[in-house]
């Protein structure tokens, strides 16, 4: 879409620190990180918020949680472990409208969820 922040980080329309890519996702760094490792995970169409993901999106967001395996095991945290947080519209926290993934890590990690 050609107003959205992260489809023009996607396009390299705008600056961003990509650190992994394929044919369906893109992954940068996160600009305001709030863990060592804060990467974004998003799908290369653009998709809202997660209500907008439809049957025939299973295996794109299936992959989604992959890319993310991939992506802790190459920052060092996947044995640590890590936290995948999908915020969904405005009271769960979502401010870009691009569904997006947050992984999170490379310190201990407290749950304080709401
Ligand atoms: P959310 O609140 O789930 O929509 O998360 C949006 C995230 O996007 C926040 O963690 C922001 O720090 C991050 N963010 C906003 N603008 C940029 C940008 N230009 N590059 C990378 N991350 C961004
Ligand atoms: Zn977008």
């Amino acid at each position: 879409m050609d107003t959205c922040l992260f489809c023009k980080i996607a396009n390299r329309q705008l600056p961003g620190r990509i650190v992994y890519e394929d044919e369906q996702s893109v992954a940068f760094e996160d600009i305001n990180p709030k863990a060592p490792v804060h990467i974004l995970i998003i799908p290369r169409r653009h998709i809202a918020t997660l209500l907008d993901a439809h049957e025939g999106d299973d295996r794109l967001l299936g992959h989604l949680l992959l890319v993310a395996n991939d992506i802790a095991r190459q920052k060092g945290i996947a044995a640590r472990g890590f936290r995948l947080v999908l915020n969904c519209n405005s009271e769960g926290g979502q401010v870009v409208f691009h569904l997006h993934l947050h992984l999170l890590g490379g310190r201990p990690l407290h749950w304080h969820p709401a």
